[in-house]
């Protein structure tokens, strides 16, 4: 793992990830690089890592230091060694999963199929929306759902007509980075809704918009001041057939589908085959 600078977010997901990967009995290793860091140390480190043949998957935490300039991640994750991908952004992984190819796959949308497969939630046939286009979560989401044969849409903000649209979904998935964006219109009762979205609300009218009084997460705002919110506004509860929470829900598989993608990826290595 790869951790610039100083960033509070970054450090806890990188301890996080440190915690699990070690727990499964893998190694992990933390490589840092000052606040003041050029982007091309960055560089020069990971080549480093590409090099070293002990070393399976190499993950390095958005974001960089906006010192080391605008276009730094995309030269970053791109000098990463494909094979060694474990977050699958790499533009040569990103064309094989268009292909339907064996890859390292992005590791937010691998664990939502990770996740519908093993609540037995039929995907052939099917209608899924996605609302969110980036290339980290909407648009592998997109393509992993087309694989299996369902019919999918894939919206964003300047989508016309989308609480109609998305209720045409028998899968919606939210990927947006709006506290409690899609509300109970969104949703065709009995829907599987995924909620990617991971909001920090710290505004009192907002958390008692989502949160009836009572409710545990008044509770936890008034003693921390901040809770912790995905895309999908709680009411969708009574609507969905199946809903992930937040946290412990989207969070937790994407940490272990990056252990899954270093398993993959050393497999790869050993000259196995991915499935994707
Ligand atoms: P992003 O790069 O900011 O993309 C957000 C997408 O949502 C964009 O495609 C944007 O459309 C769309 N959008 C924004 N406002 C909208 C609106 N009013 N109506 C319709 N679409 C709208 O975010 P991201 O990296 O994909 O992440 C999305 C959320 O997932 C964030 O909350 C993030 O924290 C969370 N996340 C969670 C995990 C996890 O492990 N659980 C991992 C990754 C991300 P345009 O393209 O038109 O701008």
């Amino acid at each position: 793992m790869v951790l610039a600078g100083r960033n509070p977010a970054s450090e806890v997901y990188v301890r996080n990830k440190i915690k699990t990967v070690t727990d499964a009995g893998c190694r992990a290793e933390l490589f840092r690089l000052d606040d003041t860091a050029k982007v091309t140390e960055a560089l020069a480190l990971v080549h480093a890592l590409n090099a070293d043949e002990a070393i399976d998957g190499i993950l390095v935490q958005s974001p960089l230091p906006a010192g080391m300039g605008a276009d730094a991640e995309q030269r970053v994750f791109d000098a990463v060694e494909p094979l060694k991908d474990v977050d699958g952004f790499h533009p040569h992984n990103v064309g094989l999963l268009v292909q339907k190819r064996p890859a390292l796959v992005a590791c937010t949308p691998l664990g939502c199929i990770e996740l519908l497969e093993r609540e037995g939630i039929p995907m052939q046939g099917k209608q899924a929306v996605v609302i969110g286009r980036s290339d980290i979560v909407g648009k592998p989401m997109a393509l992993l759902l087309l694989h299996r044969d369902a019919t999918v849409t894939v919206c964003h903000s300047r989508t016309a007509n989308l609480p109609e649209l998305a209720r045409g979904a028998d899968i919606l998935v939210a990927a947006i980075g709006r506290a409690g964006f899609v509300t109970r219109e969104y949703v065709k009762p009995g829907a599987t809704v995924i909620d990617v979205g991971i909001n920090t609300l710290t505004a009192k009218a907002e958390v008692e918009r989502m949160f009836p009084e009572g409710s545990r997460k008044r509770v936890q705002f008034s003693e921390k001041g901040s809770v912790l919110v995905g895309d999908v506004h709680p009411e969708v509860a009574d609507v969905a057939g199946a809903l992930t929470p937040v946290p412990g829900g989207v969070g937790p598989i994407t940490v272990a589908m990056v252990l899954r993608n270093t398993v993959t990826a050393a497999e790869l290595r050993a000259g196995g085959k991915a499935a994707v």
